[in-house]
């Protein structure tokens, strides 16, 4: 958990979203969803959310229109020691019984505002609720934007936890590669490789790992099988490692003997040589539909455009699917220095064959860092 060195983040965090509050016209942002609030205010349990006042660094300098004395964080009793525990005292830590919505409508008081609220993670039920909970001088406003842009842009300490994830997956999948890919299962390869991350001191998986040979590794998405992988086929394995509430994300196809063919080759080789470019050009400031665009060149060139269905990469945190997005129909916006991003293209030929590769890479002026330390040239695993 390391509940110190999140709380060492949470008072920036704070004034970066106080700020972010005001810059977008929110009075108050109602922060919601078990991973942005542990963000925000390092708690780590399932049932909290937190109000944050738009006015900037003094968290007593409440906004005029509300009756919100400080930021507040929200729990039901069960995680009262939690909180204590967990949530700094930036904020004023309240228990309710129940509802935690009641709990906003009571720290909000009757006065009125713009209340941001966080449209991926506050229900549609919640929503009609604050509704009718709240004075009607209370309005709500779409703000998950506010959240999310900051989350993209990581600290230190995350770029650490990142790093030390994806160092664990890396040695794990070695572990896993010493005891060969032939003759097992897709599922026993893929159960390895999660217990090897955990011995190794993950939390858990990031996702459930993706193991798939010959035909059935043209489903990106492909679920590993009770069958035995044959030899001189391709093996797709996309794995990650939580650690300390922080994903990493990672891809590797991998040959089970030599005979796998020439146009696996190929295909492995184009698949090599599109992501080795598109990550040579990951740096602050470029977009993430332009580096899209570079890998997607030359697998169209090479005739396989249809081939690659999905977007080049996206960011990984605390979510091992967040913001920046870097595909065709991202938002064109350049990269942030300290963004974490994938670099991830595949060709997948139905019935046939997959190739994906994907390192994680953090984005920095002028250029970028690799923190996938496994070789992308093709290996033979038998
Ligand atoms: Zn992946
Ligand atoms: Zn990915």
């Amino acid at each position: 958990m390391s509940g110190p060195a999140v709380a060492t983040g949470v008072h920036e965090r704070l004034d970066r979203l106080a700020s972010g509050a005001r810059a977008h016209d929110v009075d108050v942002l109602l922060v919601t969803g078990p991973v942005n609030v542990r963000y925000v205010t390092g708690f780590s349990g399932t049932t909290g959310l937190a109000l944050i006042a738009a006015d900037g660094a003094d968290p007593r300098s409440a906004s005029p229109h509300t009756a919100l004395g400080r930021q507040r964080f929200i729990t039901d009793f069960r995680y009262e020691t939690q909180a204590r525990e967990q949530v700094p005292d930036a904020f004023e830590r309240e228990v309710v019984l129940d509802d935690l919505l009641e709990g906003v409508v009571g720290a909000l008081g009757g006065g009125g505002g713009r209340l941001g609220f966080l449209e991926k993670s506050l229900t549609v039920a919640d929503h009609a609720r604050l509704r009718e909970l709240l004075a009607e001088a209370w309005q709500l406003v779409p703000s998950g934007a506010i959240v999310a842009q900051l989350r993209a842009v990581k600290d230190d300490g995350e770029i650490a936890r990142i790093r030390a994830a994806t160092e664990l997956a890396d040695e794990a999948l070695r572990a896993v590669l010493e005891g060969g890919l032939a003759g097992r299962t897709e599922r026993e390869v893929a159960l390895e490789l999660e217990l090897q991350m955990r011995r190794r001191g993950a939390d858990g998986p990031s996702f459930p790992p993706i193991v798939a040979a010959g035909a059935h590794a043209a489903l990106p998405h492909a679920q590993p099988r009770d069958r035995e992988i044959p030899p001189d086929v391709l093996v797709t394995i996309d794995w990650g490692a939580l650690h300390e509430g922080y994903c990493s994300d990672c891809t590797r196809s991998y040959a089970t003997g030599e005979g796998i063919g020439a146009r696996a080759r190929e295909i492995y080789e184009l698949v090599r040589s599109a992501q080795q470019r598109a990550v040579g050009a990951v740096r602050a400031g470029a977009s993430g539909r332009e580096l899209d665009a570079i890998a997607r060149t030359q697998i169209e060139q090479a005739g396989h455009g249809e081939h690659f269905g999905h977007g080049l990469g996206h960011g990984v945190g605390l979510e091992v699917h967040e913001g920046p997005r870097l595909s065709r129909t991202a938002p064109d916006k350049p990269l942030a220095a300290s963004n974490v991003v994938t670099v991830e293209p595949g060709v997948y030929i139905p019935g046939e064959l997959g190739v994906r590769i994907e390192d994680l890479l953090v984005v920095r002026e002028g250029g970028h860092e690799v923190l996938t330390s496994l070789p992308r040239d093709l290996t033979v695993v038998s």
